[in-house]
């Protein structure tokens, strides 16, 4: 009764994002009171796994002891700060330490995953400007995601998001991707994309990619002899690569970053959602010297980089991401993430037997079961999410697609409730 009434109240005032309001007259919103580890709960004491970490932010779990004592300490001595003409030592810690984790050169801060990506997209067009090239046209890939906000939307290939603003947009051409995660596929692709780059790549600053995961594109996965492919051709033809890591950045893929799989570096490298463990709201764009160079010039030559944030890296969110990478650091969190992953692999095989299932992926810490087409008016993933939610588990299906993404400390028990809570809302579809 107690989640009814606040969920009532809620909808009084709140417009809640990517949501048909309307869903509410029927399915529940569910207030929490608290979280901690990889459980949420609610006003009426219902707990659920956080199999998605909260919009694939959380790392090391809710409230985690060792983040909270970093944030509070940073609280006693600064929250907020102009980062123009000003600077402070969290910034500088974690600047030299995303730095060296990436080999890349600079830093430039930001406090959400699209304005990352629109940074980027605005630093690779503005690059050239001031070498004196006026190259409009980004390339992206198709079924990808990179937020939101219209630049980010531009370079995005997912209808239910873009087709709407599709009028607004700015120009951007969608490359082929592979089928799936073969080198054959990733081949293939390449060679379709390379038409692309020969006939314009005069015009395009640069490529912008999810590497290995394209997560909100329905969890589709590819090689990484893909990633290694396109940075190829962006050398052969003079683009630039932005890595949008900002989903699977911080070990989601099975390594630190996706692109290290590749044995490759982009140009532009945007992380977010992780790198505060899914405790503030902060991202950053990492480049090189190289991009650096063509905006640093007397202030008359007007070439300087004039973006800004007001919550432009924020002391706070800093101090989370610091405490982030410390428990990196400390803990060989990969080398685990990797054993946990190939025992998810193992347990989703059953999935195998249910007639509605087309397909199991996985890619490091992240696994995907497709089921089959349903019609999306049927709505086969909310009955899975509902089915889910009644038995202690928040899956957020993308469509037809299941997926686990949980915070790296689940534990073994809790991945076999994950997995048979999914199996059985799978199944109660199955004849349907
Ligand atoms: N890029 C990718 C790959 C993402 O997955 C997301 C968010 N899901 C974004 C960009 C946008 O980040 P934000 O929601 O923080 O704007």
């Amino acid at each position: 009764m107690k989640n009814l009434k606040i969920m009532q109240k809620d909808l009084q005032f709140n417009w809640h994002p990517c949501t048909q309001m309307k869903d509410h007259e029927f399915l529940p919103l569910i207030p929490i009171k608290k979280a901690k580890g990889i459980y949420l709960e609610d006003f009426e004491g219902n707990r659920y796994i956080d199999a998605i970490s909260s919009w694939w932010v959380n790392l090391f779990g809710h409230s985690n002891r060792y983040i909270n004592k970093k944030v509070k300490k940073q609280l006693k001595k600064l929250e907020h700060i102009i980062f123009a003409g000003f600077t402070h030592k969290g910034a500088i810690k974690l600047s030299k330490r995303l730095s060296k984790l990436t080999n890349m050169d600079k830093v430039f801060y930001a406090d959400n995953g699209s304005s990352a990506v629109e940074i980027a997209l605005k630093m690779a067009y503005h690059y050239y400007l001031n070498k004196g090239e006026k190259r409009e046209l980004f390339f992206s890939l198709k079924n990808s995601y990179h937020g939101e906000t219209l630049g980010a939307l531009s370079v995005g290939d997912v209808e239910l998001y873009k087709d709407t603003y599709k009028p607004l947009l700015i120009k951007s051409i969608q490359l082929p991707i592979p089928k799936d995660k073969t080198d054959k596929e990733a081949k293939k692709a390449l060679k379709e994309c390379e038409s692309y780059f020969k006939k314009y790549h005069k015009q395009v600053s640069s490529l912008i990619i999810e590497p290995l995961v394209q997560c909100a594109g329905y969890m589709k996965m590819h090689s990484p002899l893909f990633v290694k492919g396109l940075r190829e051709l962006c050398d052969k033809y003079d683009i630039k690569l932005i890595l949008d890591e900002i989903a699977v950045g911080f070990g989601r893929t099975g390594s630190m970053f996706a692109y290290e799989q590749a044995g490759i570096k982009g140009d532009f490298l945007c992380l977010s959602k992780g790198l505060t463990g899914g405790y503030m709201p902060l991202s950053v764009v990492l480049t090189t010297n190289e991009i650096y160079r063509e905006f640093y010039c007397d202030y008359k030559e007007l070439k300087a980089f004039l973006h800004s944030h007001s919550y432009t890296a924020n002391p706070l969110a800093i101090s989370s991401a610091n405490a982030v990478l410390d428990i990196f650091e400390k803990k060989d969190i990969i080398k685990k993430n990797r054993k946990k992953s190939k025992y998810i692999w193992n347990r989703v095989q059953k999935y195998k037997q249910l007639k509605n299932v087309k397909e199991i992926r996985q890619t490091g810490m992240i696994t995907a079961i497709e089921m089959i087409d349903y019609p999306f008016e049927k709505r086969a993933g909310l009955e899975v999410y509902k089915y889910g939610l009644k038995n202690g588990v928040l899956l957020r299906p993308l469509g037809n697609v299941i997926y686990f993404m949980p915070p790296y400390i689940i534990k073994y028990k809790e991945i076999d409730k994950m997995i048979e809570v999914a199996y059985k809302g799978i199944k109660c579809l199955e004849d349907r």
